[in-house]
């Protein structure tokens, strides 16, 4: 219930919640408990408890002082009428009675000396940089570099933003705290200070490289380790490589973040490659020894008689080396027959001749069929 009317102004005993006869302690205790309960610092936007604060405090001003206490007494507030402006500021008119509760305050709102000070210090961004990668490089690891764009802590200035080199000065609007202090009334209100936002510190006399801030950009040329077994879209983080911090803050890190270019003959899958290598009919009937590129030159693969076109061989540990790990995936290789092509009288007479000679033996799928459709009909 708050009534701030000046024509309906509340009894300043009922809003301290005292008798008409209540002591001084009486009084100040009153009023702690109510400010404690309503100060703005622990109501940030809250208008209703803002008001309230303002009422108890006027009330407090008025009745902790013997004499406007007696005027109010006898007169109402009348007796006492301008001793409050309650205009927009909730701290105008407030009580000069000195910071009497000042410790007590600064403990429950933390505004002893640059409690809240905020830090000017800042790290620095995280900078990514793309790279586009070999096949290869990405099986087995590659040296390289990259270049970078960052931001630096200035020569001129040694990263201290000025002039002089000796960095920020102490803020002569805060003494350094960050804040600024209202001993209106008993408070202690604090307020970010405006001449440095807070930072305690403030640049009088800019370095003229860097016009302040305390780095520059500069383009780098940055050695890349990138390991064995890295695939599409790795990220290798180098850090404190990234920008610069400010005023003391650490640096940002560096990601790289690997691209690998397909290979025109192996596809990965996971740390295992895969290849189709073609196989005439003789060969895949037959059996034979074929010759198998690898990452690391030809292996030789013996495929057995009867191969079919689409059957896969695994190559052990010929595949991808695991990501900072032992041990390597497998090359599988999917061998598909050709069927021969352009033939001459004689090899397709040949043809003939082997077509003719063949049974059902001889066709395993065939075979299997046929036995699928037997049991259908057994
Ligand atoms: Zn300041
Ligand atoms: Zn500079």
């Amino acid at each position: 219930m708050s009534r701030t009317s000046n024509v309906t102004k509340a009894d300043y005993y009922e809003i301290l919640g005292v008798s008409r006869s209540a002591s001084e302690q009486e009084l100040k205790a009153a009023y702690r408990k109510l400010a404690m309960k309503y100060h703005p610092d622990r109501n940030p936007g809250n208008k209703e408890a803002e008001e309230k604060f303002k009422e108890c405090s006027e009330a407090y001003q008025v009745l902790s002082d013997p004499q406007k206490r007696a005027a109010y007494d006898r007169y109402g507030h009348a007796g006492v009428s301008g001793a409050a402006a309650s205009n927009g500021d909730p701290f105008a008119g407030m009580p000069d009675l000195g910071d009497i509760f000042g410790d007590f305050f600064g403990e429950v709102f933390n505004m002893g000396g640059g409690g809240r000070r905020a830090s000017r210090a800042q790290r620095g961004r995280d900078v990514r940089v793309d790279l586009t990668i070999e096949f290869e490089d990405a099986v087995f690891g590659k040296e390289t570099q990259v270049t970078v764009r960052r931001m630096e802590a200035c020569e001129s200035c040694h990263g201290t933003g000025t002039a002089d080199g000796r960095g920020p000065s102490v803020c002569p609007q805060c003494q350094g705290r960050g804040q600024v202090r209202f001993q209106q009334g008993f408070f202690s209100i604090a307020r970010t200070c405006s001449a440095c936002s807070g930072s305690g510190t403030v640049i009088s006399d800019p370095c003229r490289t860097c016009r302040g801030d305390g780095r520059v950009e500069r383009q780098r040329t940055i050695q890349v380790t990138v390991p064995a077994g890295v695939e599409e879209g790795t990220r290798i983080r180098y850090q404190g490589e990234g920008d610069a911090g400010r005023y003391g803050g650490p640096s940002g890190d560096l990601y790289i973040l690997l691209s690998v270019k397909p290979h025109a003959f192996f596809e990965r899958d996971g740390n295992d490659l895969h290849c189709v290598v073609p196989v005439s009919f003789p060969q895949a009937a037959l059996g034979d020894e074929i010759s198998i590129p690898t990452l690391e030159g030809d292996t030789v693969l013996r495929i057995p008689e009867g191969t079919q076109s689409g059957q896969e061989f695994r190559i052990r540990g010929k595949g991808i080396p695991y990501l900072n790990e032992h041990g390597r995936g497998d090359l599988i290789v999917q061998v598909v027959v050709q069927t021969p092509k352009k033939l001459t009288k004689v090899q397709k007479e040949l043809l003939r001749q082997l077509s003719e000679s063949l049974t059902v033996e001889n066709k395993p799928t065939s075979r299997s069929l046929f036995s699928k459709v037997k049991e259908m009909f057994s």
